[in-house]
This record gives C-alpha cells, sequence and structure tokens, in this order.
C-alpha cells in the first residue's frame, strides 16, 4: 500500500494513456492524489476525480500565479467547493525561474492561503529558492501544511518541521547528488513524511529521464526506507497513512 501524494494526471503528457497509468497505478496498490495548477487543468483535474475516484487538489502554481485574476480567482473557489477538494495547492514561490514574477507569486500565494484557511484545507507548497519568503509567508498559518517535492537540506527542515509541517519526498532523493536531501529526510519524524512522484516530473532512479508516473512512487519509498533504515513494508504503510491524515481523507 502506497499513497503518491502528488502528482499531475491532467497535463497532456497522459492524454493518450490515462487509462492504463491510473490502472497500473491502482494494480500496484498506488492510492494517488491529483494536483490541478492552473486554470486550463482545473476542470480536467475534477473530471479525473469521478471518472477515476482519484482526489484532487486545485491551486495556481507559482508559474500559474500571473494567471490570477477576479474570473479565475472566482472560478477557483467555485471548484474548490463544487469538486470537494482535498486541498489548495500547488502554490508557494520559485525563485528559480521566474515564470511569474515574484510579486505576482507573493499575492497568488496569500491568497490560496487566505481560502485555504477559510474552507479549512490542508496546503501544498511549492517552494524553490525561496526558502526565507516562504517560512515567513507560513509562519502564522493554521491549516496542515506539506513542503512538497522538498529540496532543501536539514536547516530548512528542522525550520519547517518546528512548524509542524509535513515534509513530502520525490523521485529527486533518489538522485546520485542528493544526499543534502536525504540528509534531510534522517530528520522527519515518521508521521511528518510524505513521498510522492510529481508525475509526470522528476521519474525516480531507475527511471529518471523518463516520464513518470504514479507507480514509480515505489522506487522513492523503498530508496528511502533503505536509506532511513526502516522496514520497508512498515515504511510504505506509514507514509500511506500519513497521506491519508494529512489530507483528511477516509479510505
Ligand atoms: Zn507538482
Amino acid at each position: 500500500m502506497l499513497f503518491d501524494t502528488h502528482c499531475h494526471l491532467a497535463m497532456d503528457d497522459f492524454k493518450n494513456d490515462l487509462d492504463d497509468v491510473v490502472l497500473r497505478a491502482k494494480k500496484s496498490g498506488v492510492f494517488m492524489l491529483n494536483v490541478g495548477t492552473s486554470p486550463e487543468d482545473w476542470q480536467k483535474s475534477v473530471e479525473i476525480k469521478s471518472k477515476y475516484e482519484i482526489p484532487t487538489a486545485l491551486g495556481f502554481s507559482p508559474h500559474d500565479a500571473k494567471s490570477l485574476n477576479e474570473e479565475t480567482f472566482s472560478l477557483f473557489k467555485n471548484l474548490l467547493k463544487s469538486a470537494n477538494s482535498s486541498g489548495v495547492g500547488e502554490t508557494g514561490l520559485d525563485y528559480h525561474y521566474f515564470i511569474s514574477s515574484k510579486e505576482e507569486q507573493k499575492v497568488a500565494f496569500e491568497k490560496q492561503l487566505e481560502v485555504a484557511e477559510e474552507m479549512n484545507l490542508p496546503l501544498i507548497i511549492h517552494s524553490r529558492d525561496s526558502f526565507d519568503d516562504t517560512l515567513t509567508i507560513l509562519k502564522s498559518v493554521k491549516v496542515p501544511v506539506v513542503i512538497h517535492c522538498f529540496t532543501y537540506g536539514i536547516y530548512e527542515a528542522e525550520e519547517f518541521l518546528k512548524n509542524g509541517f509535513y515534509i513530502s519526498f520525490s523521485g529527486i532523493v533518489t538522485f546520485k547528488n542528493a544526499e543534502k536531501i536525504r540528509e534531510a529526510a534522517k530528520i522527519v519524524p515518521d508521521d511528518k513524511i510524505l513521498v510522492e512522484t510529481d508525475s509526470p516530473y522528476l521519474a525516480p532512479l531507475p527511471f529518471r529521464g523518463k516520464r513518470c508516473e504514479p507507480t514509480f512512487v515505489k522506487e522513492t519509498a523503498l530508496l528511502l526506507a533503505r536509506y532511513l533504515n526502516k522496514n520497508e513494508t512498515l515504511f510504505c504503510k506509514q507514509t500511506f497513512q500519513n497521506g491519508i491524515k494529512f489530507f483528511n481523507l477516509t479510505k
């Protein structure tokens, strides 16, 4: 039993074989949470939710922050309710690419944070090269927070944990040069750790470079379990239960 707590099934990469991708995941015992990251994604995500019974989170990713306006924001709020969304996100800050400006990202982040609190939904956070601002904005948040696809080190993990946040590891943690991330994983308590694929991106070893899909969460979970000296079965079970608890799902 495993939980891929973060995948993007609405993306075009899956448009020809989503049935197969979902079937493979379900057959291998992988439960999924799909993340819709832009106004273009949301409707498809809602359809995926009803067709495959895959819970969904909706948000403006930092890259898509620039698409936030009155119209898309009210669509966002309506869909969160009507689709019974399990979370808000991914939102946050990406100071690596600046596909949306810093200002646009901050505005979108803060607005989504307010909505999450209003609706009492957990927040999925994307944070890249933006640790200080991410933490400052999240400091007084009142809903559960996960730092998705964690790519910082021990210090940042400590600070996030002090605030009670969950930390989620993607396929990146399996890469040879990711020692810093693996070191940080060592200090994350058992009940705060999640795993994810971020499909279609970031396929773990030995699939690096290929299109990623939810079944691959197994490679990430097993590598982490071994690295952390944990029983593999128990680790998978624990991360599964953490995901269910975090997103308040009963399954
Ligand atoms: Zn993502």
